[in-house]
Parts: C-alpha cells; structure tokens; sequence
C-alpha cells in the first residue's frame, strides 16, 4: 500500500545510520524517544564548522572568532524563529532540557518560593521535569502536589481539575509535559497556560518531545518557560534550549558563574551580562549550536504539522497493531497519542523483551523510561517502549510485530 502521507519515502535516504544490519537483520530503529537519529546535512554541517569557521565566541576580534561568534548567534535567531520567540534574547543555549529544568528550578524558582507556597507538576513527569522541584521545594519550604494520572493503564491527567486547583492551592510555579515520554499522551499546552496566567502562576513547560515533532509557537502557548533537547530533534547531543520571557530572564541570577558571562570584574565582585548571556558561563557547545540551527532547518523543511500527522498515523497505527497481541497491555490513552507506545506483553519482563527484539535487529526501550513513580503507580517496574520519527515506516511496524509474535513464543508468554 503506497500511502502518500508517510514521510518516510522522502526522508530515510537522509539518515545515514539507518542503512546498516544489527545482528545480521536491517535496523528497525524503534528509540527515538530516548534519541533521534540525525540527517547528512547535520553531520556535515559540524564537520565543516570544525573544518572552515571553528575559535572560541565572543572573545577575539580574529576573523574566525568572529565568524564562530556570528554563527553561534545565528543559531540563537534560528531557534528563536522556531519557537516563533519574541526576540533571540529569550534563547539560552543549556547541555539540555535537563539542564534548562535546572536552570529555572535554581534561579527561578528556589529564589522566589516562599514556605507552603505550591510547586504543581503532574504524576507523568520524566524525572527531569521531577527531582529539582523535589529539591526546590525542600530548599525553600514550599510544597510539591500532583495532578493525579487517571485510569488504569495512564490515560492521562484530568485537566478539568486544573482549574479548581489553582483555585483551592497557593501555587506559585506549575510544571509540565507536553508530550509525555512513557503514555505518549499528548497534553493541552495552550489551555493549561492560559489557565495559569489568569491567576499569576509561573509555567515550564517541557517540550523534550515535542519540540522536534509538533509546531510550537510560545507566544501563542504564552508560556513562561519552555525546555528541548538538540538530540531529540536531528540535532547534536549536549545541547539544548531554555525559552524563557525576557522580563524574567532579566529578574533572574545566573546559575553557573565564569568567563563569558560577565560584564565586568573586580577581584571583589562582578556584574553581569544581560540574558541570556548570564545564563551561559563559559565556553559554550558552538558546534552543537550551529549543529541544531541546521536540524531546525530540515524540520522545517519537512514541516512541523507533516511531521506530526505522520507521527500521529504511526503511533495510532502502531497501538491498533498491538492490540492484536493476546496478554498485551499498553499504556497510555487510546486516542490523541502520539508516536510514542509502551507496553508489557504476558509475563515477559521488558528488559528481556528488548534484548530478544535487538538479536532482530529492532531497537526497543525497556525500563522505567525515566518516569519511575508513574510505573509503579501503574504496578509496573518496566514496560517496553516503541516510539517513532518521520522516517520509520509501515513495513517497521510489521517487522515489531513479527518479533513481538516470536518472542511471545520463545518466552511461552
Ligand atoms: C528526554 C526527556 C527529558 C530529558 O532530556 P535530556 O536530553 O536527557 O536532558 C526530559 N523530559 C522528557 C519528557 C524527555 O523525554
């Protein structure tokens, strides 16, 4: 069946590492939650940096510095551009979502939280988006509360509760994911803002997911703060993006203190850079910077809605498929997911299950996907994990299925 809106006709002669055989079988690469893979033009584009335009930014007046500097901040306007942010300012260039989430935890929210003041999250946080509102609330007294995940296989949070919440709570800070990594649930990011904003409460959102999947506009979400990974979106490992409004950025301290990101020194004491330079204490990752301009160019390309419909037909495609299995159970709601299915077949533990899919050539997740508390609320200390990027294909689907099948055998499950 040739089906017109797949991607993957047009995009799979770009990703070099998905020609090869794992195991004597073609890969099935089946991971792309936990990272994508990335195109030629990428690859390319950080060798030629390093080959043609690499100095240190910002510092010398030589020509390279001057062309890595302009580069680097190039890539700061095309990240702005890609959010659709208000001005390139609001880009600080982090190692990651994880790090952009530490950013605002310690400059943020630790600095203003008072005692018995709420931070609210949801209970389908990754852990990123988990421990440093763990820490902030222990460093300054104020409390942690959940919206709750409802049914028994995760459907998701009940947002109609959120309201009622911020009515009832002192919350100050509410943190959350726009698509959830282990249900792959896709949550109303927009909405849940707006209802924020009405009461003056602070919003992050965590958009590891979503930022490489699905169109994202900040001031039309108007959210406060917003977190990605390079990695997950055909970018380089070890850089990422934090999004925040200039007027909180500018209210902020620095979270890590050093070269760069200073404007003046005495031996005594030093004042700052404006942000978002005060954010990014020495050397950064020029390369994974210019790495990532160069991956938002492709999706672009591509398209961002494109990427998300195809996203959408193959996780729903893929969750119909599963179903067909007998003793399986898949997390996550029915309808509105994305490409993102975790599952448990009979008794078989996921670590197991993965390792005989990879003697197959197929790349699964097996684990608590970085949301521990979510799995044991649903009495699970693993699942396993199929997720999907534009340029898998139908025919990936079958060949999950036909190991899932063999390994149901093989395990007597
Ligand atoms: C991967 C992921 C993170 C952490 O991203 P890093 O790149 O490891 O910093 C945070 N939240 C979600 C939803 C994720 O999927």
């Amino acid at each position: 069946m040739v089906n017109r809106a797949f991607l993957s006709d047009r995009t799979r002669q770009d990703f070099p590492i998905l020609h090869q055989s794992v195991n004597g079988h073609p890969l099935v690469y089946l991971d792309n939650a936990a990272s994508t893979q990335r195109p030629g033009c990428v690859i390319e584009e950080i060798s030629r940096y390093y080959r043609e335009d690499h100095a240190n930014v910002h510092r010398g007046l030589h020509a390279l510095s001057t062309r890595a500097t302009q580069l680097y901040e190039a890539a700061r306007t095309r990240v702005a551009r890609f959010l659709n942010a208000a001005q390139p300012a609001s880009i600080v260039f982090t190692r990651g979502t994880t790090e952009s989430i530490n950013l605002v935890a310690a400059s943020w929210v630790t600095a203003r939280l008072r005692p018995g003041e709420v931070i609210l999250t949801t209970e389908m946080e990754h852990h990123a988006n988990l421990i440093p509102w763990q820490i902030a609330a222990q460093r300054t007294g104020a409390q942690l509360k959940f919206l709750p995940v409802t049914g028994e296989d995760g459907a998701g949070v009940d947002w109609d509760r959120l309201e009622r919440l911020l009515d009832e709570l002192p919350v100050r800070f509410l943190a959350f994911t726009h698509i959830s990594n282990s249900l792959g649930c896709v949550n109303p990011i927009a909405r849940i803002c707006q209802a924020a904003k009405k009461v003056g409460v602070i919003t992050l959102v965590d958009a590891a997911q979503s930022a490489g999947h699905s169109p994202l506009d900040v001031q039309a979400i108007d959210c406060d703060f917003l977190a990605f990974s390079g990695h997950k979106c055909c970018g380089p490992t070890g850089i990422g993006v934090l999004y925040g409004k200039s007027h909180l950025l500018e209210q902020m301290e620095p979270y890590q203190v050093g070269g760069e990101m200073i404007s003046s020194v005495t031996y005594e004491r030093a004042e700052w850079k404006p942000a978002p330079h005060r954010f990014e204490a020495g050397t950064p990752h020029i390369a994974g910077a210019i790495g990532l301009a160069k991956a938002l160019d492709y999706l672009d390309r591509l398209g961002r809605p494109a990427i998300e419909s195809n996203d959408h037909l193959l996780g729903r495609l893929a969750y119909e498929r599963l179903r067909e299995l007998p003793g399986i159970r898949i997390l996550g709601p029915r309808q509105d997911r994305a490409g993102i299915v975790s599952f448990q077949l009979g008794r078989i533990h996921a670590h197991d299950l993965v390792a005989y899919a990879d003697q197959f050539g197929v790349a699964l997740r097996g684990g608590h996907h970085c949301t521990q508390p979510l799995m044991r609320k649903l009495g699970l200390s693993a699942s396993a994990r199929a997720s999907f990027y534009f340029y898998n294909t139908t025919e990936e689907i079958d060949r999950l299925l036909n190991t899932l099948r063999s390994a149901a055998d093989y395990f007597g499950a």
